[in-house]
């Protein structure tokens, strides 16, 4: 193990002499991981992991279906955009077969920060305003335009001169769904009327429906619908972040704008799409898009290829034919009946809440007062990491444990992060 240490140290140092200091890792001890399955993933050591952080390979670790469709369309042909292919308009077609009608057109691009970009521009194209109202801790990506409008960079970033920031709607501090998504549509409604003065013009609310970096807070059925029924009665649009609650991570809906019964103007995709191949797409409302396409081309060379097109039509035929969403359902009431057990025995986890495999733990120094305590959720992540479990955590104060394994978690894999999690706070004397 000595040897491995040292080679490992000397992977951190070569990749921060080469890579430069803006890449962060995570863990005092980093994990090298070299392959995966479902939601297991090993070291160079042959250490085996439970992952209980990445959405990105989300029906599962080098999940065959993807490695096939993949393999076979890169052996066939990968091109740049600009050519027909039927298979591209195929996926657009099954894509927007699982949203509202009312979302007709489809964009596609490499990130999750691309997608985003694109819609802000759209969204002012459309609107003629150009302010934004976004979450407090919210991130969007990291083109300059979409930096500028998250607000959890605003300590290295300068945040756009119009952007109106606000509160999440959370669900544990107001106690019920009901008091905060008041409190949500509240600062909305107050935002929306500082931009009315201010004569910057409504652009709209851009948001992650299940307020991911924000703490994770999906709320009960509806709990943002009014926020989102005040921006369009202002004139402005809705921009539904999929990237985190989309493709069936929050296992009752495919979509995590759906929870809240309202139809967005524009809907953004990443992460999860390609299973780890870079595919992201924008989904707008024809009328939405519009003014944005009719005055200027827009060509992408990579988004929406071939092969990666291949990668996300596989992904939507596994998450159908192997039930993920109904697992994700399952498996996720699982865990938070095991995590809520668990908390009879550590008074510190002050909250579990979420919706199917998207789980936020959030670790207080006392259920009275409620304060965050973020050493202890450091603490408990180093601990997990011993005890080979891979999670990372969220929310202002970074109190909040995230836990957004693959879809394909089995259910063995719930008691084995219960008992990680019991054995490292008790390790802690938590
Ligand atoms: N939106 C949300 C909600 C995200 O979590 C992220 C990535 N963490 C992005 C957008 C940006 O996606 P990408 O990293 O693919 O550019």
């Amino acid at each position: 193990a000595a040897a491995l240490d040292d080679r490992r140290r000397a992977l951190v140092e070569r990749r921060q002499h080469r890579l430069g200091a803006a890449y962060r890792l995570f863990y005092r001890d980093p994990v090298e991981l070299v392959r995966g399955r479902g939601a297991h993933a090993w070291d160079a050591d042959g250490n085996e992991y439970l992952d209980l952080y990445n959405n990105v390979p989300s029906v599962g670790h080098a999940h065959p279906a993807v490695v096939d469709a993949v393999h076979r369309q890169m052996s066939l042909l990968n091109t740049h955009t600009r050519y027909l292919h039927g298979a591209v308009l195929d996926y657009a077609d099954d894509l927007v077969s699982t949203m509202p009608a009312a979302l007709e057109q489809v964009m596609f691009v490499c990130t999750g920060s691309e997608a985003n970009d694109l819609a802000l521009r759209v969204g002012r194209e459309y609107t003629g305003g150009r302010a934004w109202i976004a979450t407090s801790e919210a991130y969007h990506g990291n083109t300059a335009l979409v930096s500028a409008h998250s607000p959890s960079l605003s300590g290295a970033e300068a945040m756009d001169p119009a952007l109106r920031v606000v509160d999440p709607p959370d669900t544990y501090r107001y106690v019920s769904s009901e008091a905060a998504g008041a409190a949500f549509s509240a600062a909305v409604a107050e935002a929306i009327a500082d931009i009315e003065r201010s004569g910057d013009g409504l652009a709209g609310l851009i948001a992650d429906s299940s307020f991911s970096s924000d703490g994770i807070y999906t709320g009960e059925r509806g709990m943002i619908a009014d926020a989102v029924d005040l921006v369009h009665a202002h004139g402005g649009v809705f921009v539904a972040d999929e990237v985190q609650p989309g493709f069936a991570r929050t296992g009752e809906d495919f979509w995590g704008f759906q929870r809240h019964g309202l139809v967005p103007d524009i809907v953004t995709t990443g992460k999860p799409m390609g299973n780890g191949f870079p595919i992201a797409a924008m989904i707008a409302r024809r009328e939405v898009l519009e003014p944005f396409s009719t005055a200027r081309p827009y060509f992408n060379t990579f988004g929406g290829n071939p092969v990666a097109i291949a990668a996300a039509q596989a992904v939507l035929d596994t998450i159908r034919g192997e039930g993920l969403q109904a697992h994700a359902l399952e498996m996720g009431e699982a865990m938070r009946t095991a995590l809520r057990d668990l908390a009879d025995a550590h008074p510190r986890i002050g909250d579990v809440r979420g919706a199917g495999l998207y789980t936020g733990l959030e670790l207080v120094e006392d259920r009275e007062t409620k304060a965050p305590d973020t050493a202890l959720a450091l603490a408990v992540l180093e601990e997990l990491r011993e005890r080979r479990v891979l999670t990372s955590v969220c929310g202002p104060s970074n109190s909040v444990l995230k836990l957004r394994p693959p879809l394909a978690i089995s259910a063995a894999d719930v008691p084995r992060l219960v008992d990680a999690l019991d054995d490292s706070l008790t390790a802690l004397g938590a």
